[in-house]
């Protein structure tokens, strides 16, 4: 039985509305202590994925913030449309686990599987920058890897825009207790990653990724585990193949894996999306490089349950109020188990 936030004091937050992808993927919007959260369960394909040369773990992206993100990627990101209304509790994020959970159990057991759920990983990666907001992050993370939530999660990572000072802060929290975050950087465009990840003005690529190689040597020195660099491919913005070896020449294979990330379509963000022979070029050359390198491009994209960070409350269509040329997010949702 994992440990519940009694003993924190804080609220768990409240299930509204769910989402359900064609292939597995299930989107929450919850309501919690900062207002509405986002949380998505990818479900995987053993078979493919076995195909492919290796398991994957069955995980769950949450979110750190609430409401928005005051980082300001509106480009490619949804959530940086929204004004943030708050930053999230230890609750905050342990409860999105459980509440999606009991909804893909119960969804297991009304169709007759009875085998329990396994353990998932949890990647921060929803709404927020995880690095605005590590007092509940790193108390959160150390929950998650505790021995009494093995039976829920057994891998944890962390998705960042870069904030180079939270980066070595996260660093240092994790050597200091021995825990094994896998860390991911997005990196999304070479020469103008201003123009796409605002705050690389002040948290330039370059320091950024000193800082994830300092990560990636504790982690592979204490577990084996590998930081990771994401790309996302915006078309005719930073996919010109070319960057791969300008980019490469920053990374060390020995530490870091290259995530390649396709679009999805939005509503309120430009259409950007590349296509996947593009996407393929990219992380074959990578590989040819030396590095491990995947494309992620499928789950939750179809196009009628997009369910990816902040499409929901996007698409819900609620009374939206502008602030600051930004959206704040409805405050009612629909009943739980209602589709968007
Ligand atoms: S990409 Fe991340 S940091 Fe940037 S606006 Fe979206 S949630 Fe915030």
């Amino acid at each position: 039985m994992v440990s519940t936030t009694s003993s924190l004091g804080e609220t768990l937050p409240v299930l509204g509305a769910t989402r359900h992808g064609a292939d597995g993927t299930v989107g929450a919007a919850l309501l919690s202590s900062a207002g509405v959260v986002e949380a998505t369960y990818f479900k995987v394909d053993q078979d493919a994925a076995i195909a492919r040369g290796r398991l994957d773990r069955e995980r769950v992206c949450i979110s750190c913030t609430g409401g928005g993100c005051g980082m300001g990627c509106v480009t490619f990101c949804e959530t940086g449309q929204n004004a943030p209304t708050g930053q999230c509790t230890v609750a905050d994020m342990l409860g999105q686990v459980l509440a999606i959970r009991e909804i893909v159990a119960a969804e297991r057991a009304t169709a007759g599987e009875r085998d329990s759920l396994p353990p998932w990983g949890v990647t921060f990666a929803g709404m927020g920058e995880p690095g605005t907001n590590l007092a509940a992050v790193i108390p959160a993370i150390e929950t998650f890897l505790s021995p009494d939530w093995s039976s829920v999660v057994d891998q944890v990572s962390l998705s960042t825009i870069g904030l180079v000072d939270k980066m070595r802060e996260l660093t240092r929290a994790m050597r200091r207790r021995k825990l094994p975050l896998r860390l991911y950087y997005s990196a999304h465009g070479f020469g103008n990653r201003t123009d796409i990840i605002p705050m690389n003005a002040h948290h330039p690529l370059r320091e950024g990724l000193v800082a994830l190689h300092e990560h990636a040597r504790y982690t592979v020195g204490e577990f084996g585990i590998k930081a990771a660099v994401s790309y996302l491919l915006l078309h005719g913005v930073n996919d010109d193949i070319a960057i791969v070896d300008q980019l490469a020449e920053e990374l060390d294979p020995a530490y870091i894996d290259v995530q390649i990330l396709m679009k999805n379509r939005t509503e309120h963000t430009p259409d950007l999306r590349t296509d996947d022979a593009t996407a393929d070029r990219w992380a074959a050359r990578f590989a040819e490089l030396g590095f491990r390198s995947w494309v992620t491009r499928s789950s939750g994209r179809d196009e009628d349950t997009r369910v990816g960070c902040g499409q929901m409350s996007a698409a819900h269509g609620g009374d939206h109020v502008a602030v600051s040329g930004r959206r704040l997010l409805p405050v009612s949702w629909p009943a739980a188990g209602a589709a968007g």
